[in-house]
């Protein structure tokens, strides 16, 4: 095989419950992951060594270097495979840059199922979820897709069965918010606050709204403990969560570190209404509308 072109989505946390700060400097989080229809491409190409090359709206701001994910995902491959190996990537990138959609895994996922194929590995998904887990907390999810619970650092995934389709309007902000950076915003806030900050729980009820597929009971239960810490860092967002909220959306919060906000709509006309209405906010860039769970990455 000379190429192998896969396609994967982007994610929203439908609930991200964030536990103590770790004496390590990690949280314990309660994470339930929705793969959403905005996807990347990964084509994976023959080639002597591995290189990254990027596409696309977001191209500009991805590194083309070893702190590309793509390219940190098909060395730890070649490295698991025990060979030298060599790769032309090339990213098609639609899913917003430090926007909380988890774009850089997502990449990083679908790098590891095209070489796997390119390379006629033909490695299991529990050896590649095991190199994903090295790679970032949010890359197994981003090789599973559907919708997940995640606990530990997020790594640890169990399957959480959905009832039917979700719609969702994204409003893409401009400029990125570093992940480590909101964290650190929320140690600050809680350390400020002086209140104890509880053990993460997994809500039994969100689970419920999931598994009936009732779209307005998901709405009610979104949740997101690092909203507070976004907010704080760009105050501009309450401006958009409210607009979305004023324009019928059954939820709102802000996507996993932000600065990308998510809408959950009634049905997919919905969702593209709530997208044109944010699109037009000075305080976003851009916005789309998209359906949940989808798969994880395949190749097309
Ligand atoms: P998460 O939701 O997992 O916290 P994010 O969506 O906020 O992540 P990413 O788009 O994954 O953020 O990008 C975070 C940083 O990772 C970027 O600022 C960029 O420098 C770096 N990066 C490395 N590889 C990639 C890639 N393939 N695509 C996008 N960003 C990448």
């Amino acid at each position: 095989m000379s190429s192998v072109t896969v396609r994967v989505p982007a994610k929203v946390n439908v609930q991200l419950s964030v536990g103590p700060l770790r004496e390590d400097g990690y949280h314990d989080l309660v994470n339930v992951f929705h793969a959403v229809s905005v996807f990347d491409e990964v084509v994976a190409k023959e080639s002597d060594s591995i290189t990254v090359s990027v596409a696309g709206e977001w191209a500009d701001q991805v590194p083309l270097d070893d702190g590309n994910l793509a390219i940190q995902a098909a060395r730890a491959l070649a490295k698991h495979a025990g060979r030298t190996y060599g790769a032309e990537l090339i990213i098609h990138k639609s899913i917003p840059v430090a926007g909380g959609m988890a774009g850089g895994s997502a990449d990083a996922a679908g790098a590891l199922v095209a070489c796997n194929e390119l390379w006629g590995l033909g490695l299991p998904v529990e050896d590649l979820m095991e190199i994903a887990a090295d790679l970032g907390s949010d890359v197994p999810f981003s090789l599973l897709g559907g919708t997940a619970v995640g606990t530990g650092r997020g790594e640890r995934l169990s399957d959480a069965p959905t009832g039917g389709e979700f719609h969702w309007a994204f409003a893409v902000a401009h400029g990125g918010l570093s992940t480590a950076k909101v964290y650190a915003e929320c140690d600050r806030l809680r350390e400020s606050s002086g209140a104890e900050v509880p053990w993460p729980q997994l809500s039994e009820s969100l689970l419920a709204a999931l598994r009936t597929g009732d779209a307005e009971a998901l709405g009610a239960r979104l949740g997101n403990d690092l909203q507070a810490a976004a907010l704080s860092l760009r105050p501009d967002l309450s401006q958009t969560l409210d607009a979305g909220r004023e324009a019928g959306a059954l939820g709102a919060l802000v996507s996993g570190s932000g600065p990308t906000c998510a809408f959950l709509a009634t049905d997919a006309d919905h969702a593209q209404r709530l997208a044109d209405t944010l699109t037009a906010l000075p305080t976003c860039r851009t916005a789309l509308a998209a359906h949940g769970p989808v798969p994880g990455p395949r190749p097309v």
